[in-house]
């Protein structure tokens, strides 16, 4: 089991394309990011980070990865009702649904400590 989620983590990654569009360009090159929980270690999402600094919140748009957390961006959005970002696994809250209003942009507003991130290299 554990083995088959690892091929078809494997098989994600190597497929991956980064979206460039509006915000890519405003900010900087892309990464890769996975986030896991800091409880129990268990994937959160694949997450496409445009430019640096530190990860304070993750915009629905750009979580690539697993296919139910993709598809948020394709639910209406609105803070009071929007499911958190949880972890599957512990059920540990990880993000609360915010809209980043500069950009009229829904995301989660992360919780530092209930997560690791760790940058992907996309070179194999
Ligand atoms: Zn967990």
């Amino acid at each position: 089991m554990v083995f088959v989620q690892k091929k078809k983590m494997k098989d994600f990654i190597e497929k991956i394309k980064f979206k460039y569009d509006v915000y890519t360009k405003s900010r900087d090159n892309p990464a890769l990011l996975k986030l896991t929980c800091s409880y129990c270690n268990h994937l959160i999402i694949f997450y496409q980070k445009d430019g640096p600094g530190l990860l304070k919140r993750c915009y629905l748009d750009r979580i690539l990865y697993p296919k139910e957390n993709e598809l948020l961006q394709h639910l209406p959005f609105n803070e009071k009702v929007f499911p958190n970002l949880t972890c599957q696994n512990c059920k540990q809250i990880i993000g609360y649904p915010y809209l980043y209003e500069k950009e009229k942009r829904p995301s989660f507003k992360l919780v530092q400590e209930k997560f690791n991130s760790q940058e992907i290299s996309l070179n194999f």
